[in-house]
């Protein structure tokens, strides 16, 4: 699933080729991923349009067109990404973009089906949107507000780093990354972490992620790739996605792989040594966030 280093690497990759270009058509296959406005509206209103900018937030790609005539939003969700070069059109385009001199093409492809295209008439409701359903940026929340959100809630800290209302960006192999650096078990309480502790979570969660976007993210399956069609190279470098029994990079310890309470189906690794589970609290939950 790409999480905020895939999504940022998707977003560097169409910028060269999207930006400044003037969108020459706009197929939608697929109209049942499109919310906001009608497959002809979306037709209608961004042909013949040129791209203003194409940037993040969070785990969205926001494709801003120019004179203010509006805002395409791509969420990539579980198996959605971008194609630049292919040698024939690639499997499971959703959304292509036609772009002229040099034409060109730029596919939006989803094996799943399971992400979304958006439409907003421009950035304010974007953003009214964006901030219903997210927090901060991970790569840009101060300690200030995080300290304030972990507060707020006795779920374990690690549901909490994914959940996107607390801040946006993280899922399951980042939050693994960020707590392994940090010293802090996945199953501490939000709430209970110190000053000093919350000081190292925060300390930790910008190197992490801006080490995956230098490696263009993580593709630990057939799902995500570059714009190029190439795996990412985070999980060559990283400590424990995928490292089950290896020796940890902080003592040497076996690290392990569990699977903890509210994230069924997704595996959880950690270093017993490094990161002790002081003050268990069985069954404490709030879902209140
Ligand atoms: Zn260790």
């Amino acid at each position: 699933m790409p999480e905020l280093p895939e999504v940022e690497t998707m977003v560097r990759g169409l910028r060269p080729a999207l930006e400044g270009r003037r969108l020459l058509g706009l197929e939608l296959h697929d109209p049942s991923m499109l919310l906001g406005c009608t497959a002809e509206e979306f037709k209608a209103r961004g042909v013949g349009v040129r791209v203003a900018e194409v940037k993040r937030r969070g785990k969205w790609v926001v494709i801003g067109l120019a004179d203010d005539r509006g805002m395409i939003v791509i969420q990539p969700r579980m198996t959605g990404g971008f194609r630049l070069i292919e040698p024939d059109r690639p499997e499971h385009v959703r959304l292509t973009f036609r772009l002229a001199s040099p034409e060109a093409s730029v596919w939006f492809c989803d094996t799943r089906r399971l992400g979304r295209i958006l439409w907003f008439d421009g950035p304010d409701e974007a953003d009214v949107a964006f901030g219903r359903s997210h927090g901060p940026d991970a790569l840009e929340i101060t300690r200030v507000e995080l300290a304030a959100r972990l507060r707020r809630t006795r779920r374990a800290i690690k549901p909490t780093l994914m959940d996107q209302k607390v801040l946006a960006g993280i899922g399951n192999i980042y939050a693994d990354e960020i707590l392994f650096e940090a010293r802090l078990h996945p199953l501490r309480v939000s709430a209970e972490l110190t000053s000093r502790e919350v000081d190292r979570l925060h300390a930790a969660i910008a190197p992490v992620l801006s080490k995956a976007i230098a490696a263009e993210g993580a593709s630990f399956d057939a799902g995500y790739r570059t714009v190029l069609g190439l795996e990412g190279g985070f999980l060559a470098v990283n400590s424990m996605y995928g490292r089950a029994g290896e020796p940890c990079k902080g003592c040497g310890a076996p690290i392990e792989k569990t699977r903890i309470a509210g994230l069924i189906g997704r595996p959880t690794y950690l270093c017993p040594r490094c990161q002790p589970q002081r003050r268990p609290r069985r069954g404490a939950s709030d879902r209140d966030g």
